[in-house]
């Protein structure tokens, strides 16, 4: 043993693992609501304060979760986690545990469209007052967070366009007024994160994307100081019934073990994928953030070491052309997840963003010809020739 940390791949491996009397190899599935106390006075003593490894319910935490959380908290850097239910369970669950009435909330104006209706239809709704900015000005952060501001929230790298945040900055302005930041982190991968190193309070990831990886189980975490994830964050989270299942959470350690593989290798997919598509007369503007002529490259390439595993390109000729593109696309599936083993198409102003009214998608560049890609782990060489032949016949 050595008192050098471990690294993140050994941590993935290894990291929160506790053993049953069995001494199992591999993690072990508590698939268990409730727990037995020995005595009528354990009973009332667990209530007063349960211990590290004494559990109550399920809804309060499970071993098997435990482990789950233990893992991502170390690996996203964090002192602690709370695994929730999906991912929006987790924003939902951390906003709502961290605002009351009258709180100001400054958030990126690009985001999943179900965060965009927790802030303006839910928490509007109790009367906190939300302000959306364009994430990539770093001006326009600071002329919305206010000495009032309570909190700051955004997504590090934006979906369908993967614009791309200075984070540092935004921290340090929300930091100098007083104001947490949560960092919904679903893009950036667990593994090439940098909400940790760049000062973030709080981050959020949906597991359903590349902790899964695979297809399988939704699921999230709120990851921050024990102090708050123990405090206001578990407690509205077992009250409130967001809890992360067992089975889910043995699935999500399970795929903990290939995370750091599966992702860089496919995100060096995406970066090939990104750079052809480029060249293609057919292309009429990609987005990625590992690409120079991303506008916020060198901030991206700053923050993170790659440019994760989601590119969003532009077909000339709107609708039509990207439809038939789509249409003649044989290993990509057309979904609407990202983050998956099998590659992953989807036409995000008709799928995902469908409901975002137009004016809003004139601003985020969500046109008609926009086509997200997501790079699973099939063969490069096989996922360049699918997309080379589709455009052939778009
Ligand atoms: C997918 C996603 C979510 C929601 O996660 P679920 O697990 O589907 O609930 C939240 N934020 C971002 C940025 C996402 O991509």
């Amino acid at each position: 043993m050595t008192d050098k940390k471990p690294g993140k791949r050994t941590t993935l491996v290894h990291g929160g693992t506790r053993r049953s009397q069995y001494g199992e190899v591999s993690e072990a599935l508590f698939l268990t609501q409730g727990f037995v106390y020995d005595t009528a006075e354990a009973a009332e003593q667990r209530f007063i304060k349960a211990g590290e490894d004494e559990f109550i319910y399920a809804r309060y935490g499970n071993p098997t979760v435990r482990m789950f959380e233990d893992r991502m908290a170390a690996i996203c850097g964090y002192e602690d986690a709370f695994a929730t239910a999906s991912g929006m369970a987790a924003v939902n669950g951390a906003l709502m545990a961290l605002l009351k009435a009258g709180d100001h909330v400054v958030s990126s104006r690009a985001l999943f469209g179900s965060c965009l209706y927790v802030l303006e239809n839910v928490l509007a709704r109790f009367g906190v007052e939300i302000t959306l900015v364009d994430g990539t000005d770093n001006a326009a952060w600071e002329a919305a967070i206010r000495p009032d501001t309570a909190l700051v929230f955004l997504e590090a790298i934006s979906n369908p366009t993967l614009e791309v945040i200075d984070l540092k900055h935004v921290v340090d302005v929300a930091h100098r007024n007083g104001a947490k930041v949560v960092v919904d982190d679903a893009m950036a991968t667990p593994i090439f994160s940098y909400a940790s190193a760049c000062g973030a309070d709080i981050c959020v990831i949906s597991t359903t994307k590349h902790v899964d990886g695979q297809g399988r189980m939704l699921g999230g975490v709120v990851c921050g100081d024990r102090e708050t994830i123990r405090g206001s964050i578990e407690t509205y989270m077992k009250h409130t019934g967001a809890a992360l299942n067992p089975f889910s959470a043995w699935v999500h350690l399970k795929s903990l073990d290939t995370l750091d593989l599966r992702v860089r290798a496919q995100a060096a997919g995406a970066l090939r994928i990104a750079a052809e598509l480029e060249k293609h007369p057919k292309v009429s503007r990609v987005s990625y953030p590992g690409l120079p002529s991303h506008p916020q490259h060198a901030v991206a390439m700053q923050q993170a070491e790659s440019g994760g595993t989601v590119l969003a390109f532009d077909i000339a000729g709107g609708r039509e052309a990207s439809f038939a593109f789509m249409n003649a696309l044989r290993i990509f599936s057309i979904s609407n997840n990202f983050a998956d083993s099998k590659s992953i198409v989807t036409p995000p102003a008709f799928t995902t963003h469908q409901r975002v009214p137009q004016e809003q998608k004139d601003i985020l560049g969500i046109t008609p010809g926009l086509v997200r890609l997501s790079v699973g782990l099939e063969d490069p060489d096989d996922l360049l020739a699918d997309l080379m032949q589709a455009l052939e016949n778009a």
